[in-house]
């Protein structure tokens, strides 16, 4: 590396010949670094849900075998730890799906509105356990967006469970949808779907990397909520796919808004 920036010194079409295959080299090893981190942090997630399954059947040969209470309360552990690692996979499989292209194809219209309801009705049950009170806010021009809708279904979703997951018990969850002028970003009209939560919120300092692949505020706390780490990852390659944006505001001790701004459906 050394020898190659010191004959960068010059300014011949050779020096830009090695400046431009740096470049290319040090993309190519943080490409591979990114990979490599993702393959540690994967074989990780796996492995904990697996070892409690494997000392939970040992118990369950052993100690647990003749006592029947023990015996359910392990099973229901099991169960668990199967479930978590079948949310793993399932999350795995949806960020792969939606990483490897670039855009939407083909590009359908959806009724957004329609769609938020829906993922709310999914999540009622949910935010009933954790007390928490889904609000749905809908403007009556939302209109319908070009996109898939399995995918934004899938963003909705995401959104609304953190809120339902992270917000305080005894508030609210509101989910506001609208049609929005001169969005950042978005070239024409936009229809903007905003989730609010009353709840710990999260600090400056984490926002730049909360979308980042199994990042999290609080491993311990999210995996207790049967969190992936994936969910915001997930949700920024949907939103990118249909050339929208995602904002996110948080005041710790507060709460937090998490905004995706898509462009809306052009009327013919
Ligand atoms: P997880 O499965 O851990 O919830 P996500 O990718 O959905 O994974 O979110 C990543 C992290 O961002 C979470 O672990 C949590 O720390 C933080 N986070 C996400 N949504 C919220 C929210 N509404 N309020 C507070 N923190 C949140």
């Amino acid at each position: 590396y050394e020898v190659a920036v010191a004959r960068l010194d010059g300014d011949g079409p050779g020096e830009a010949a090695v400046a431009v295959c740096l470049a290319d080299i040090s993309a190519i090893r943080e490409a591979e670094q990114i990979r490599s981190d993702f393959v540690a942090n994967v074989s990780h997630e796996l492995r904990s849900p697996l070892t409690a399954l494997a000392g939970l059947v040992e118990t369950l040969q052993g100690p647990a075998r003749d006592d029947p209470e023990a015996r359910a309360r392990f099973l229901g552990l099991m169960e668990a730890e199967a479930s978590r690692m079948k949310r793993l996979i399932s999350d795995l499989l949806s960020l792969s799906k939606v990483e490897a292209r670039e855009r939407v194809r083909p590009t359908r219209s959806v009724d957004i509105a329609a769609l938020a309801r829906h993922a709310a009705e999914t999540l009622e049950k949910q935010a009933q356990e954790e007390r928490k009170t889904l609000r749905l806010e809908i403007a009556p021009d939302v209109g319908r967006i070009p996109g898939d809708a399995d995918e934004l279904t899938q963003v909705l979703h995401n959104l609304i469970e953190n809120a339902v997951k992270y917000g305080a018990p005894d508030t609210e969850v509101t989910v506001t949808l609208g049609k929005r002028d001169n969005a950042p970003g978005i070239v024409g009209r936009a229809v903007a779907i905003a989730v609010r939560d009353r709840g710990e919120g999260i600090p400056p300092e984490h926002l730049p990397r909360l979308t980042e692949r199994f990042f999290r505020v609080d491993a311990g706390r999210s995996r207790d909520k049967g969190g992936t780490g994936l969910g915001l990852a997930i949700v920024k390659h949907i939103v990118r796919r249909h050339r929208g944006r995602l904002q996110i505001e948080s005041t710790p001790g507060e709460g937090s808004t998490f905004t995706v701004l898509l462009p809306a459906e052009i009327r013919r």
